[in-house]
This record gives C-alpha cells, structure tokens and sequence, in this order.
C-alpha cells in the first residue's frame, strides 16, 4: 500500500499516443513508485466528461493531422474544464498534437483550419504557410536538443511535425534550440511553459529521456496535493534516469 496517491488524467490517450507518448506516465510512475506515491492512470477519450477538480496530472499526446479532427471536435465539450483545471494551476503535458489543440488553431497539412480551445495562446500555421523563411514545405524532423533557460537543464527529444506553432504574449518556451528546429524553424524556441502546463513537439518520450523534467513536474504535482511534505528532498535521492 502506497502512501500517498495521484490521479492522472490521460485525454485521447487511444487516439493521441504518437510514439508512445504513453511512456510519459510510465515515467512518472516509476518515480512516483519509489518515494511512495500511487499513480491512479484514468483514460479520458470521446464522449467522456473531463471533471476540472478529479485530476492531479493530465497528458495530452501527439496524434497525425487525421487523428486531431476527430479529437478537436470531442475537444470543444471539455475546453471549459481544461482551461479551470489549467488556471487553477493544474499539472499538464501537452506533447506534439496535444500541445498544438491547446492553443487557437492549426492548419493541416492540406490546409485545413482545425480550431484548438484556446485555452493557450499559441497557434500552429503549416509546413506550406507563405511567412515561413526557412523550411517551408518540409516536416521538421529528427533529434532536437533544446536548453532550459531557467534551469540551464539540455533537453533531448525526437520531433516529426509539419505544424509550426508561434507562442502567444502570456507563455514562454520551455527551452532554447540548441539543435534542431522547436517550434517552428525560425525563432529558436521549443514547446511552451503557461502556469503548470507544458508543451512540447518531444517524442522519444521526452520525460523518459529527461528523467530531471518528470521529476520537476512530479515535484510540482504534488506539492500542490500534498503541501506539508517536502517532495522535492524525497526526489532528489532517487537517481534519475536518461534513457
Ligand atoms: N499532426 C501534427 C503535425 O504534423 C502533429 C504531429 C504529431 O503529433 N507528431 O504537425
């Protein structure tokens, strides 16, 4: 019997689970598991209510252009909840589609314009858009190595999107492209930090291979359910992994 527990919210986890986003919660499991804490896993798909107060940690995983029209549009019945689950500084990783649905819009490969919730400021133009100076018409795609500029943490991943996303006035980047394109080729940013949610074009997964980072979120996670405890002391002794 674990101690402690967290209830983690996995939104289209059957749809959105490009490379095994999955593996985030795994992740987080794994050190969860050793300071004695339980992971309550709960996948949250079409047609499900998603309750704004049930959740410790929510990810949200990339899925192909083809996946996010299904799920955008199941998306508009939860965008109230995930924005009172987010400004109530809710823990959440957004990783790739995820991440681009959470902002205002993307546009398909093809063009087509797929409303996002808004509840972030970002939009997602595409691989063919006319104000792209540098790789236009082609995927980003390889291994990226981005450095965290709050804690001069390198981050490394795997990215395969044709979407670029421009980060809006109220967010900033989780990190700073060392190598590799981030965002969208042009202005040297990867993923998005907005009160407790992070956003990322990371697959590979990127808390698998950034072992620091899941326990950073795992920290934050539960200081906010358990305040009293000192979380972060009880992290620090368990070594961290990079796969
Ligand atoms: N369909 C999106 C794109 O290509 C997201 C891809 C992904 O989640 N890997 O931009």
């Amino acid at each position: 019997m674990a101690d402690y527990d967290i209830s983690v919210a996995h939104l289209y986890g059957n749809l959105m689970n490009t490379y095994g986003d999955y593996g985030n919660i795994i992740a987080l499991t794994y050190y969860a598991k050793q300071i004695g804490v339980a992971v309550d896993y709960h996948l949250v798909s079409l047609g499900d209510e998603f309750n704004a107060t049930a959740y410790d940690f929510v990810l949200f995983g990339g899925g192909q252009d083809y996946e996010e029209t299904i799920v955008a549009h199941d998306l508009k019945s939860k965008a109230q909840p995930i924005q009172d689950y987010i400004e109530n500084d809710g823990a959440l990783l957004a990783v790739c589609g995820g991440f681009q649905l959470l902002g205002k819009y993307m546009l398909m490969a093809d063009g087509t314009k797929v409303d996002g919730i808004g509840v972030m400021d970002h939009y997602t133009t595409n691989m063919h858009d006319e104000k792209l100076t540098t790789l236009k018409d082609e995927r980003l795609t390889g291994n990226i190595v981005i450095k965290n500029n709050e804690t001069g943490e390198n981050y490394h991943g795997f990215e395969n999107h044709q979407g670029r996303t421009f980060l809006g006035e109220s967010e900033r980047s989780l990190g700073t492209v060392v190598s590799g394109n981030g965002n969208n080729g042009m202005d040297n940013t990867e993923g998005v930090i907005y009160r407790n949610v992070y956003g990322s074009y990371f697959h590979g997964p990127i808390f698998t291979r950034n072992g620091n980072l899941a326990k950073r979120v795992l920290t934050t996670v539960l200081n906010k359910k358990y305040p009293t405890i000192d979380w972060q002391a009880k992290l620090n002794v368990i070594e961290t992994e990079t796969f």
